[in-house]
């Protein structure tokens, strides 16, 4: 079938007094139905961009969506070209968002039952009534015990990973056909993020939605995402399947990423390391491989030339790193990291 979501060639730039940050340079992917695509980068690049422009959540100006980019829904509309009124019947309706921090995207000055009723009257015909029904067999979904009483609670009444059930709940309420979550874990607790990402997890096979995951960390999308892309600076370095990016990762920056995760099958004593150095300045992209100034392996080509994608198996796994080109020097992995 069409894929559910396809961006293509996604440029973002912010306008800003001292010049243009060029936060998303050219980024494609799709999103299948019931698939679960996960995003992964540091903070600053792109990644939260791209997901926000998916939901037009970004005020124009400062931001611009280059000419040239698209963001087809359901094999259809373009996102991208839509207007604020387009917009509105989007979100909440055909996708859903899970934000961050609860609290700040929670109204305190409501119930919880008032706050998902209010996406279900927006979007449907059902009365009041109903729609407070509804939001109880929703909390009731993402694992609330006693909803009929939860409905009546504030948000402060809850805890952290509470709240966080309410925002899924929320996102959920008029069966999107896409749902984005934004670092949906980053603010709670170790032992609550499990239980948050098992419930997503859990919601994503029930409903059949599909789902794309932003994070920072990789070891949050380890049991869960079928795709896979990494960024960095604005672009995708590298694409692939859960097993291609754990097991057969083939760009200098995600062996970056996944030294820094955890690992549950070896060596659980192995320090974990942070990549040294920062990512490039988006005022002004440097020539050649972003990731250069930071990459053990860099040659002159890198610094010169910007690598495209390299296909690794004819399947969907591609990298944008030199050291896939046929005539490149065979490097070994890192310590610790693939098969
Ligand atoms: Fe490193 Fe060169 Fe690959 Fe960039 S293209 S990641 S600098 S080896
Ligand atoms: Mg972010």
């Amino acid at each position: 079938g069409k894929p559910i979501l396809e961006v293509k060639d996604l440029r973002v730039s912010f306008k800003m007094y001292a010049g243009e940050v060029q936060a998303v340079r050219g980024v494609s992917f799709t999103v299948e139905k019931g698939e679960v695509l996960a995003i992964v980068g540091e903070s600053g690049c792109g990644k939260s961009v791209t997901a926000q422009t998916i939901m037009r959540l970004i005020p124009s100006p400062p931001s611009v969506i280059k000419p040239g980019s698209s963001i087809l829904f359901d094999g259809k509309h373009d996102i991208a070209k839509m207007t604020e009124s387009q917009m509105e019947h989007v979100r909440g309706n055909d996708i859903g968002m899970i934000f961050q921090d609860p609290m700040t995207s929670l109204n305190p000055t409501k119930t919880v039952g008032a706050q998902i009723s209010e996406g279900i009257l927006k979007h449907t015909k059902a009365t009041k009534a109903e729609a407070l029904q509804r939001s109880a067999e929703l909390l009731t979904l993402v694992g609330m015990s006693n909803a009929q009483e939860r409905i009546y609670q504030y948000p402060h009444e809850l805890s952290g990973g509470m709240r966080q059930r309410v925002m899924i709940a929320l996102s959920l309420a008029c069966n999107p056909k896409l749902l984005i979550a934004d670092e949906p874990t980053t603010a709670l607790d170790v032992t609550i993020q499990a239980q948050i990402m098992d419930l997503l997890r859990d919601i994503q096979k029930k409903t059949d939605t599909s789902i794309i995951l932003i994070t920072h960390d990789l070891g949050v999308v380890a049991e869960m995402a079928h795709k896979i892309i990494v960024m960095y600076a604005g672009k995708v370095v590298e694409t692939g399947t859960l097993n291609d990016i754990f097991y057969n990762p083939k760009h200098p920056y995600t062996w970056g990423l996944l030294r820094s995760v955890p690992r549950l099958d070896s060596d659980k004593n192995r320090e974990l390391d942070s990549i040294p150095g920062t990512p490039p300045d988006l005022y002004k992209p440097p020539v050649g491989c972003a990731f250069a100034a930071r990459c053990p392996y860099a040659m002159q080509i890198c610094k010169e030339v910007d690598p495209e994608h390299f296909d690794i198996d004819g399947k969907g796994h591609s990298a944008a790193c030199w050291l896939n080109h046929p005539d490149a020097p065979k490097v070994e992995l890192p310590v610790g990291i693939g098969r």
